[in-house]
């Protein structure tokens, strides 16, 4: 049975990769952190809590790192833990970089000298390209330009994944994923903050939602779908970095047009308030990402489109503010 450690595990994308590697036969080690209020909700909402083995360890500690690697002795190492909130990066640009730049770099080191077979996944995003485009679309090529410190904290770590690659021929991947959403995607994105504010408006809990820019576009898809790339990179004979995303690319506006739409509300502007302190220091207009190398190299495609997407959201947004 191979094994599996995923660092990241009670987040949105470790849910749905635990769910989908279980599936496929994996034993699942799971890498948690000690917080006070521990939450194990999103593997619980896949129905998965109780099919995986918990670790202990953090990305800022080493020690805990190399003991969790050497125990295990995992055949692929999916690393999606990060600090992952945009906003959040420029109020704490030093502990995001702590976590996603120097964490990855501890992993990696910690993968090379116990377990330096095993194959590795990084978790690398759109968010380092910035506004930087070939054609208007982003693609492997596209120089990069991150624009905050979280891009600039994935930006290294991308650049690690790769040199231990080349350095030390260890099987190291990028997936460079553009947004992806889901009914477990953390409440502070504006996917989710939409999704929610828009059923408990619905329901009368609330009046309102507060947003930044609404003309700033993104290419989403889904979490379901996006994980399942992730996998399939990391089956490849060779290791590579690929771009996954939808090809598609809508506003903010667009996505509040579907969700309120979807609770029969036709003109939300009365419901939505423009906050600045939502906007981004540094703003990216525009992300479309050209997902042509894995279409054709792993035989990937998404298959929840934009619209679907929102709906399900609002959907299970509702259903849970109803119980
Ligand atoms: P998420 O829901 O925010 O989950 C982040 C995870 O990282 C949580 O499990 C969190 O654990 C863990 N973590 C944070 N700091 C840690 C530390 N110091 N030590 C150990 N674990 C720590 O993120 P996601 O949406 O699933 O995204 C997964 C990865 O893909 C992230 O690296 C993200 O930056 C990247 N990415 C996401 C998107 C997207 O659209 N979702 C796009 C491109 C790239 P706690 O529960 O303890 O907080």
């Amino acid at each position: 049975m191979k094994k599996a450690l995923i660092t990241g595990i009670t987040g949105q994308d470790g849910a749905y990769l635990a769910k989908l590697l279980l599936s496929k036969g994996y034993e699942v080690y799971g890498l948690v952190r000690r917080i006070v209020n521990r939450s194990f909700s999103n593997l619980t909402y896949l129905g998965v809590e109780k099919n995986i083995e918990y670790v202990d360890g953090d990305l800022t500690d080493e020690a805990s790192l190399t003991h969790v690697v050497r125990t295990i002795k995992p055949d692929e190492v999916y690393h999606l833990a990060a600090q992952s909130f945009v906003g959040t990066s420029w109020d704490q640009p030093i502990v995001t970089s702590e976590i996603n730049a120097m964490g990855t770099l501890k992993l990696l080191n910690a993968v090379k000298n116990h377990c330096p077979a095993a194959k590795f996944y990084h978790a690398a995003t759109s968010e380092m390209f910035g506004n930087s485009n070939i054609d208007g679309l982003q693609t492997e090529d596209t120089p990069f330009h991150p624009r905050s410190p979280y891009a600039i904290s994935k930006l290294f770590a991308y650049w690690m994944t790769v040199n231990f690659k080349e350095s030390f021929s260890m099987f190291c991947v990028n997936g460079i994923l553009f947004n992806h959403e889901s009914p477990i995607r953390g409440l502070e994105f504006v996917s989710r903050k939409i999704s929610d504010g828009v059923a408990r408006i619905k329901l009368g809990l609330a009046k309102e939602i507060k947003l930044g820019n609404l003309d700033s576009k993104r290419d989403w898809g889904f979490a379901g779908d996006y994980v399942e790339a992730m996998w399939l990179m990391m089956q490849e004979p060779e290791a590579d970095n690929y771009i996954i995303s939808t090809g598609q690319t809508h506003s903010i506006r667009d996505f509040l047009d579907i969700a309120f739409e979807r609770v029969g509300i036709n003109n939300w502007s009365s419901y939505v308030q423009i906050d600045p302190r939502f906007k981004r220091p540094a703003e990216l207009f525009t992300l479309q990402g050209k997902s042509d190398k894995a279409q054709a190299k792993l035989n990937w495609k998404p298959q929840v489109n934009f619209t679907q997407l929102v709906q399900m959201m609002v959907d299970a947004d509702l259903e849970r503010l109803k119980k």
